[in-house]
């Protein structure tokens, strides 16, 4: 016996649940598969005592419609919380194990002590180097047009912050999309800026909930409660002539449409195409492991307002960044407590991901105490392990790309989506959910 539907959904990350969000909507027959007894994927949330601790996502960016529209129409919008103005403004590398303020503004830039004088002069001769033909490695593309200093001292720990990646391997036109297309449009990425400056765009935000991000997946399921299926593990999809048969391990259903959310590595398993099976297995995701720490507020003596550091490999660090938690949104922890979320790993950092979890957390939480001066009793630690947390967006995503498009062609009512292409973001993820109902 199978159960007909018209399209089934697989996975309920973020991706999978606005998908199902956008057809609720309009009504569509549909039902969403997840193997796991809870829902959201990577979105996850923790309160722990006082403190309200992400294992995901920390922030989410409301820069597109879809994410907007979503949230209206869960009726979340005046609950949103935006970061303190000072975290924004204030974010930080470390310059001889100091915290150095990553400069915003010109002035401030000239005056900063992250660059050398050479190295700032050598960032205005970018307006006079040629663009690209083809796309490059984002390390190629900043050092051809900033400079190696730039590179090393601004961008890699930039890209370690949001892919966890090597920027030697990484695609420049994927990873750094706005620097790709202004110097694409503009000949040159600071002339694209300041044109772009000039025309006044918008302020993007991002947000959180009072209860974290769990708060919208806890929304979202209630109001798609009859429509989203847990502990329903896909192991097949089978093509057919009229349509897809999807084999859980309890329970088949067979659809017109099936849409997979699930990581790249899961599909590879799945699907019934050898060759796009083999595409799908060449993706790499980088481990992440996510540590939280809670202080007394009056233990630390070299705390600094913002929005947290993050780590470059000559600062030989066993972290890759570490967010100033409480100091971004004041509610995740009491007013005479601090909050800290510290990630180990990526390209970087693999083999830290190895180690035990109990030798890890010494090894991270002596370094944070060291870089904010604490001593005293640690209130809270808790850690959680992404062994394949981040994909990665190297030189193969044009192809991989193609494949997915060729792959979509061949099997009508088939749709590939997931962070593995695209847009690792939260946002992203929404925007191309409501992007593809709108076209189914
Ligand atoms: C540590 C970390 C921090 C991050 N920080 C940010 C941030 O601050 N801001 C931001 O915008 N983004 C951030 N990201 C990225 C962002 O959170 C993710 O890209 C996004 O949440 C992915 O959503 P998704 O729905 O595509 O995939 P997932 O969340 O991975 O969902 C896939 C779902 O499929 C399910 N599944 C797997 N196999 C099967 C199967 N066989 N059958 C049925 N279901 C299956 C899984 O259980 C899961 O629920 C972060 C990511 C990580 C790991």
């Amino acid at each position: 016996m199978h159960t007909e539907v018209e399209t089934v959904i697989i996975g309920s990350g973020i991706c999978g649940l606005s998908i199902a969000h956008f057809m609720s909507k309009q009504k569509k027959d549909f039902v969403l598969l997840e193997s796991k007894s809870q829902i959201g994927g990577i979105i996850q949330t923790n309160i722990s005592d006082q403190f309200i601790c992400e294992y995901g996502p920390n922030t989410v960016l409301l820069n597109n419609d879809a994410i907007k529209e979503l949230i209206k129409d869960l009726g979340m919008w005046e609950m949103l919380i935006y970061p303190e103005d000072y975290s924004n403004q204030n974010r930080y590398v470390l310059v001889n194990n100091e915290l150095e303020k990553i400069p915003l503004r010109f002035f401030d830039f000239l005056r900063s002590a992250i660059l050398s004088k050479k190295a700032k002069f050598r960032i205005f001769l970018e307006f006079f180097v040629k663009k690209h033909s083809k796309n490059t490695t984002v390390y190629d593309f900043v050092c051809k047009r900033f400079g190696k200093e730039f590179h090393d001292k601004l961008i890699e720990p930039f890209i370690t912050g949001v892919y966890a990646g090597d920027t030697k391997n990484m695609s420049a036109k994927h990873s750094l999309k706005i620097l790709w297309n202004l110097e694409q449009k503009h000949g040159s990425v600071l002339k694209g800026l300041i044109k772009s400056k000039r025309s006044k765009k918008e302020k993007v935000h991002s947000f959180n909930f009072p209860m974290g991000l769990g708060q919208l997946i806890t929304t979202m399921s209630k109001s798609l409660e009859t429509k989203i299926r847990t502990e329903k593990k896909v192991i097949d999809i089978v093509k057919k002539t009229d349509g897809f048969l999807i084999k859980t391990e309890n329970e088949t259903f067979f659809c017109k449409k099936v849409v997979s959310t699930v990581p790249s590595f899961v599909l590879k398993d799945i699907v019934f195409d050898d060759s796009f099976s083999k595409e799908m297995a060449k993706v790499t995701y980088n481990p992440i492991d996510v540590f939280h720490f809670g202080f007394h507020k009056k233990n630390i003596k070299k705390m600094k307002k913002g929005f947290g550091v993050l780590t470059k490999p000559s600062d030989k660090k066993s972290f890759l960044g570490v967010l100033f938690n409480s100091q971004i949104f004041t509610h995740v922890s009491s007013s005479d407590t601090e909050l800290f979320t510290i990630l180990v790993g990526g390209e970087r950092q693999k083999e830290l991901c190895q180690l035990e979890s109990e030798k890890l957390e010494g090894i991270v939480l002596k370094e944070l105490e060291e870089l904010i001066s604490h001593e005293g009793e640690v209130l809270l630690k808790e850690h959680y392990r992404w062994k394949k947390g981040i994909p990665q967006y190297d030189m193969n995503q044009e192809n991989l790309i193609q494949q997915i498009n060729s792959f979509e062609k061949e099997n009508p009512g088939f749709f590939v989506l997931g962070n593995y292409f695209n847009g690792v973001s939260v946002s992203d993820a929404v925007m191309k959910g409501k992007n593809l109902v709108d076209k189914l």
